[in-house]
């Protein structure tokens, strides 16, 4: 059913109606008055007269009175409209094609009411352009962070995932994580211990901090987890927020610095007590042979030329540290070289009744390179096979050359070093965890120069070596 014909008939209509009636009821009362004048015997004329003059004025009455309503019926009807819906907003009304006032007014409205129209959806436009860039915003902001953060569901499963989680946990998409049991998930990616300890703080408590690691070592990686209710109407109850971050480098890091603390007291403490009881032996005994004095004065030489040597090892470190390492390269006989470094090492090859050999080409070539730098390298790859070979095994020296260069390879038949450890020993102050190496006193210094010095030369240090079989270190030296 048409909506307007339920409407009310308009306010104006009706005052014309109510004109036309009472205009009607006074010619009714006219004719009346007209009749029984001519009943009476008047004029026919003067009758006509009498209803003709009313009728005639009601007409032209009733014609301005529509005239001047009709504005205000416009106006009404489409008011109207809007009441009943046949008009959606205020923005489809017509304006009045007319110069009356009550015109001008309903077009000045309708003008307003169409700025404001125009203004508010604007407004909404931009609103909703602006939604939907904080939104993308967010979204960018979320996967540019550079730790991983994931948000599951009360089951604990992920709704939402950015960036750096997907990449973390080894996922080619967020779709590839989605859905997937996070806790469930971290327990098989990290060493059973961690897993464990995960399971236990999730049965524990819905908000925790956890260091996993990965493997057994620090260096098979470390990752800090945390979990957080997710509280407030946005959120399902039961939702958590997962924050994922690799604090590897930083573990290392505190690792080392616990390891010099430890080393730095250790390869100090220990040389000064030596040095101050037997030197107050000295001083307090006037009796003492000549023979255990000299022997007294070399452990207090040796004990020295300890502390001198982790001096020296720190100093090396913070000149590489700081980039001042300078290598002063001369054409080197690496035959003599070789000679030198044998002549030194030989005590403490001796001292461990290690049995040493070594196999060199008939003729060596000669380098440009810094000759001292060089020889401590090698001192220290032999010294480490003499260190950490026990008594009774043996160690070997082997050169090669070729086009390339030359091949300096220190072998024994030591403690070896196992698989976890190997990538770390150039490390500076990484020292084997291996209650043997730990026994024996040393700066894990030693290597980390040694590659240096390598590097500076154009070379390198490659090291293989098995667990309780032995070890090779292999400087390789370019010819040029
Ligand atoms: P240091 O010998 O003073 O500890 P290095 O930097 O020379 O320091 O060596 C670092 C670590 O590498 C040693 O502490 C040891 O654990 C390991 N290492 C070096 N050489 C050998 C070797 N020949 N056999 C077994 N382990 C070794």
């Amino acid at each position: 059913m048409n909506p307007i014909s339920n409407a009310i008939p308009s306010l104006s209509s009706r005052i014309v109606d109510r004109y036309l009636m009472c205009g009607l009821a006074s010619i009714f009362g006219v004719v009346s008055v007209a009749l029984t004048l001519a009943w009476r015997g008047a004029l026919i004329e003067s009758v006509s007269i009498t209803v003709a003059v009313p009728l005639f004025l009601l007409l032209v009455g009733s014609f301005i009175m529509r005239r001047s309503v009709q504005i205000n019926e416009s106006i009404e009807n489409q008011l109207q409209h809007i009441t009943t819906g046949v008009c959606s907003s205020p923005a489809e009304l017509v304006p009045l094609i007319a110069t009356t006032p009550v015109a001008a007014g309903w077009n000045k409205l309708l003008r307003q009411i169409n700025e404001q129209g125009t203004l508010g959806s604007l407004e909404e436009r931009l609103r909703e352009t602006l939604d939907a860039s904080a939104g993308k915003r967010w979204e960018g902001i979320f996967n540019a962070l550079s730790e991983g953060v994931a948000l599951t569901n009360p089951n604990g499963n992920v709704v939402l995932a950015n960036n750096a989680l997907v990449a973390m946990v080894g996922a080619a998409s967020a779709s590839d994580v989605a859905g997937r049991e996070l806790g469930q998930w971290f327990a098989t990616a990290v060493s059973p211990a961690s897993a464990a300890e995960l399971d236990e703080q999730q049965q524990k408590s819905n908000s925790f901090t956890i260091e996993l690691l990965l493997g057994n070592e620090l260096s098979a990686g470390v990752w800090r987890l945390s979990r957080t209710p997710l509280i407030g109407d946005a959120f399902e109850q039961g939702s958590s927020l997962w924050s994922l971050r690799d604090v590897t480098q930083q573990k290392l890091a505190e690792e080392m610095r616990n390891q010099f603390v430890f080393t730095a007291t250790h390869e100090l403490r220990t040389p000064l007590a030596n040095i101050k009881a037997y030197a107050e032996t000295l001083i307090d005994n006037d009796d003492i042979d000549v023979e255990h004095q000299k022997g007294f004065y070399n452990i207090l030489m040796s004990e020295a030329t300890r502390l001198a040597r982790f001096v020296d090892d720190l100093l090396d470190v913070s000149q590489m540290e700081s980039g001042a390492i300078s290598v002063v390269r001369h054409e080197t006989d690496m035959q003599r070289l070789i000679d030198e470094v044998i002549e030194k090492v030989q005590p403490s090859l001796q001292e461990k009744t290690l049995a040493f050999e070594s196999k060199l080409p008939a003729k060596l070539p000669k380098l440009r390179i810094d000759k001292d730098k060089i020889a401590g390298v090698l001192v220290n790859l032999l010294s480490n096979a003499a260190k950490y070979t026990p008594a009774g095994g043996s160690v070997r020296l082997l050169v090669e050359t070729d086009a390339e260069g030359i091949q300096l390879q220190v072998e024994d038949t030591g403690f070896g070093i196992s698989a976890e450890e190997l990538p770390r020993l150039c490390e500076k102050f990484f020292r084997s965890h291996d209650s043997r190496v730990q026994e024996i006193s040393g700066s894990g210094l030693g290597l980390a120069f040694s590659q240096e010095v390598a590097r500076l030369h154009g070379g390198e240090i490659v090291i293989s070596s098995e667990l309780n079989v032995g070890s090779r270190f292999t400087l390789t030296l370019p010819l040029n």
